[in-house]
């Protein structure tokens, strides 16, 4: 019963998150007014506001103009109450859930707007801080060296990375947003798992890039926006990062 509110909660979280990729990166409000057709500005009643069932129910297309609405808006009500379901299963019902939400919410809105604008606001970055500061609440003082190592290696890493960037291709490879997610990655996920996002990033980004290089969806010298990459990373690296780091390590010992 808890795991349905769980879900029912990711979805209209979900939903809102629509909202704020949308009109974050325009500079508009978030809470008001209500959304409108891009199309027609048919103002959307509360009926065709429900997460994924009004999309159904429409048959994907907006009841008065009848254009076809992205199917991305249902995928990211989706995507928001399935990580927010996995979540749950591992910390139950706590704060820690409430903590993990807002950072998973965080990272899906910045994947989508930096894959839309290659841009990551820096208002997300700054609502990170409260799962940033969170375990100094929680565990007081005794594992802040994790969650501060974790913030500063990555920063500058990543830091250096972009001026690397900058020398070698005389332009921006890497943004200073990327520099500032990285950071706030490490802070919230303390440096192990934070490498481990990190290295899942790299990997996953190399995978793909090359996939598209093949089938000629990409050229050399395009920029490519970093930030979904360091999201599929800190996902994946949220839950297994444990289980990662054990297979790795079983490589070196012998
Ligand atoms: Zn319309």
């Amino acid at each position: 019963m808890i795991e349905f509110f769980v879900i029912l909660f990711g979805l209209m979280i979900g939903s809102f998150l629509n909202v704020c990729i949308y009109r974050i990166p325009e500079g508009l409000s978030v809470v008001k007014p209500r959304s409108r057709c891009p199309h027609c500005s048919h103002q959307i009643t509360a009926f065709e506001n429900i997460p994924v069932l009004s999309y159904l129910f429409l048959g994907g297309k907006c009841s008065s103009c009848k254009t076809r609405i992205s199917p991305r808006y249902m995928l990211v009500e989706m995507i928001t109450a399935f990580i927010f379901w996995v979540t749950y299963t591992q910390t139950g019902l706590n704060m820690d859930l409430y903590m993990y939400a807002i950072f998973i919410s965080l990272v899906i809105a910045i994947t989508f707007i930096d894959f839309d604008h290659q841009i990551i606001p820096n208002t997300l970055l700054l609502i990170g801080l409260i799962p940033g500061l969170y375990p100094f609440i929680r565990d007081g003082f005794s594992s802040w060296s994790t969650y501060i190592i974790g913030g500063f290696s990555l920063g500058f890493s990543f830091y250096a990375i972009a001026w690397i960037g900058y020398f070698a291709f005389k332009k921006e490879a890497m943004g200073m947003g990327d520099v500032k997610y990285a950071a706030l990655i490490g802070l919230i996920m303390g440096w192990q798992a934070g490498i481990v996002a990190m290295a899942l990033a790299f990997f996953s980004a190399a995978v793909i890039i090359l996939i598209l290089f093949l089938i000629g969806k990409a050229n050399i010298g395009q920029r490519i926006p970093f930030g979904p990459y360091m999201s599929i990373g800190a996902i994946i690296s949220l839950f297994w990062s444990q289980p990662i780091i054990d297979w790795y390590l079983s490589f070196l010992v012998i």
